[in-house]
C-alpha cells in the first residue's frame, strides 16, 4: 500500500437484509474512498455459522451493487478463516491472557453490586478470572484478562485518533479507565470455538490493510478493545470514523429484523438510488 492511501471497508454480517443504517453506512465509507481516490472493500461478516446464511450474503451483494457501491477486490468471508482466528487466540493463551468462563448473564448481574454507569456493555465482574486455561469444559466462553494484558503493552495505554461528528480528535484511554470501560470482554463465544467479533474483526481490518474504518456510532465504545488487540498483536490502528446512526419515527436505531426499513422494500416499491441517499439526508 501506498502512503497516503486511503482503504475502508463495509463490513456486514450476512444474518438478514440490508436496511437504511446500512445503505447509510456504505455510501459514506464508499464515497469517502472515492473522495480520496483510495478502496472500498466488502468484508462478510459471517462467522455466525447459524444466523450467516448464502441467501442475506447474497441480496447484500445485489442491493450494494444497485445502490451503484462498486467495492475493490473479492469480497472478503470470515468463515474460512475461523482456524486462523482460533490460532491467534492460541496466542493470547499461551502469553496467559485468555481464560474461560461458565458465567450466565444472569450470574453476571448478580454479582455486580450496583448498576454500572457510563459503560457501553455491562463490565464483567471478574467472577472466573483466575481460572486456568486447563479448566475449560466444552460450553465455556473464554474472556480476555485485561490487567494482565494492560501490563503486556506500553503504560501510557491506548490511543486512536476518530474523525467521526460526535467523537472527533484523538481518544487516549489510561489502564484504569481502560479497566473501568472494557474490563474482561469474550473473544471467544460460549459453546462454540468461534472468535468473537472484536477479534475477527480487528485481525482482518490489518490483513486487508484497512486505513479507515466508517462504521456506525454505535460501535464506537467498542474500539478500545480492538485497539488494545492491534497492540497486543502489533498490528497498525487505523484512523476511526463512527457516523450518525440511522433511526426508525420513534428514535430508535434500526436492526435487521426491522423489514419496514429494509432497502429490498424501498426497491420494491419502486425507490431509486437516489432515492435512498435523500432519505439518509446525504
Ligand atoms: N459486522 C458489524 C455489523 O454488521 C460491523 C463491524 C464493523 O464495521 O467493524 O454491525
Amino acid at each position: 500500500m501506498t502512503a497516503g492511501a486511503f482503504v475502508t471497508r463495509f463490513a456486514p454480517s450476512p444474518t438478514g437484509p440490508l436496511h437504511l443504517g446500512h445503505a447509510y453506512s456504505a455510501i459514506l465509507a464508499h464515497d469517502m474512498a472515492r473522495a480520496a481516490g483510495g478502496h472500498f472493500l466488502l468484508r462478510m461478516e459471517d462467522t455466525d455459522l447459524e444466523r450467516c446464511k448464502p441467501v442475506h450474503e447474497a441480496a447484500i451483494a445485489d442491493d450494494l451493487t444497485w445502490l451503484g457501491l462498486a467495492w475493490d477486490g473479492p469480497i472478503h468471508h470470515q468463515r474460512p478463516k475461523i482456524p486462523q482466528y482460533n490460532q491467534r487466540l492460541e496466542g493470547l493463551a499461551a502469553k496467559g491472557l485468555l481464560y474461560p468462563c461458565s458465567c450466565t448473564r444472569t450470574d453476571i448481574r448478580a454479582a455486580l453490586s450496583a448498576p454500572q454507569e457510563g459503560v457501553a456493555h455491562t463490565v464483567y465482574p471478574g467472577t472466573c478470572r483466575g481460572r486456568t486455561m486447563g479448566s475449560r469444559l466444552p460450553g465455556d466462553a473464554l474472556r480476555l484478562d485485561l490487567d494482565a494484558a494492560l501490563g503486556q503493552l506500553a503504560p501510557t495505554g491506548l490511543q486512536f485518533t476518530e474523525t467521526g461528528p460526535a467523537h472527533a480528535g484523538t481518544h487516549h484511554i489510561n489502564p484504569e479507565q481502560a479497566k473501568r470501560l472494557i474490563g474482561d470482554v469474550v473473544l471467544s463465544r460460549k459453546g462454540e470455538d468461534i472468535v468473537a467479533y472484536f477479534l475477527a474483526s480487528a485481525f482482518d481490518d490489518a490483513d486487508q490493510g484497512i486505513t479507515h474504518v466508517i462504521r456506525g456510532d454505535d460501535l464506537f465504545d467498542f474500539t478500545p478493545i480492538q485497539v488494545i488487540l492491534q497492540q497486543l498483536f502489533a498490528l497498525p490502528t487505523p484512523t476511526y470514523h463512527h457516523h450518525r446512526l440511522i433511526r426508525d419515527d420513534h428514535g430508535k436505531r434500526l436492526a435487521k429484523r426491522d423489514d419496514a426499513r429494509a432497502l429490498s422494500k424501498y426497491r420494491a416499491e419502486g425507490a431509486s438510488p437516489a432515492d435512498i441517499r435523500r432519505l439518509v439526508n446525504l
